[in-house]
């Protein structure tokens, strides 16, 4: 399925299969998360895709030839050599390049990767149930880390990222206050199910201070709400590639030594860490699988927040 210029539907296409150079591996791919992420590419809201374009970071496959089961994530390929990758920090390297944006990703049959950067999957997860690990899973979890210790932990949005967070923290103790958009009592239900202590709309205030927020929702306006939610020393963490501008508030938000922060993409470490983590918890993922023509119907019911934890195209699972 591939998009050819920013704001045009995906279309089908019969492309060749991908030719892996040196030190790449063709996988053959079962299955692909959607990200919120492909919906802000889809709509031009990030600068400078690769065109035409594969979209879709979240992969399981199985490497062809070998029939090794491997997850490729959103960083695809980092130089290894700028200042940010020799300080650990790969996620923000100079010329990095990102899977489904830079290079072509998995809302396809066939992919290819650069061998150092997939990863081995849990076993006990299924080709579906694996693929929000990969994303939503990675990116919450290195939100989380960012957040610190913090006890009393608010999610805003509650989709395919919170609900996995929202397991790990209970795992380790945290407690867990998720903002759904007002009304939305099924999201609110989902929630409480997966072991939030307590549930509300974006409107509320929660009935105590909040150590951490991480903002999933693409929504500048929750910026200054949840900053107000926040007790002293607390940090608000922006999880998204892409927020709605960000209002004006008083400085006394902020002040308190409160840290209002983003997280950007992710390190194989973060990758490593949760991957090894997740069984442990075990994070359980809800997936609603659609069938790889179906891409335009998963990303617009992910636009329209109708999908129960994660959209997964089906490619070729058994
Ligand atoms: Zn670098
Ligand atoms: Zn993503």
């Amino acid at each position: 399925m591939v998009l050819e210029r920013a704001t045009a539907p995906l279309h089908g296409a019969m492309l060749p299969e991908p030719t892996p150079a040196p030190g790449q591996l063709l996988v053959r791919v079962h299955a692909c998360g959607v990200c919120r992420t492909d919906l802000h590419i889809l709509d031009g809201e990030l600068p400078h895709p690769k065109l035409p374009l594969v979209l879709g970071h979240q992969i399981v496959g199985t490497v062809v030839g070998e029939g090794r089961r491997v997850g490729i994530p959103w960083l695809g390929w980092a130089d290894g050599e700028c200042r940010f990758c020799r300080a650990g920090r790969e996620n923000l390297c100079d010329r990095a390049r990102f899977t489904g944006y830079d290079l072509d990703g998995g809302y396809a049959e066939y992919t290819v990767v650069d061998e150092r950067f997939c990863f081995a999957l849990p076993e006990d997860y299924s080709d579906l149930e694996a693929a929000p690990l990969l994303c939503a899973g990675l990116i919450g979890y290195r939100s989380l880390r960012i957040a610190g210790n913090a006890e009393r932990v608010g999610l805003y949005g509650f989709g395919s990222s919170a609900h996995i967070v929202a397991q790990v923290a209970r795992h380790e103790g945290r407690r867990v206050f998720v903002f759904t958009r007002p009304g939305d009592d099924e999201g609110q239900a989902f929630a409480r199910e997966l072991g939030a202590d307590w549930t509300g709309g974006s409107d509320e205030a929660p009935p105590e201070e909040l150590d951490a927020a991480i903002i999933f929702a693409p929504v500048g306006g929750l910026v200054p709400t949840a900053l107000r939610a926040l007790a002293k020393g607390g940090t608000v963490v922006c999880a998204g590639i892409h927020m709605t501008d960000i209002p004006a508030f008083p400085y006394e938000l902020l002040w308190g030594e409160r840290v209002l922060r983003s997280v950007a993409n992710l390190t194989r470490s973060d990758g490593e860490e949760f991957l090894a983590l997740a069984p442990q918890v075990p994070v359980r993922t809800s997936v609603e699988a659609f069938p790889l023509e179906q891409a335009n119907e998963a990303l617009e019911r992910l636009r329209r927040g109708q999908v129960r934890g994660t959209a997964v195209l089906d490619v070729a699972t058994s």
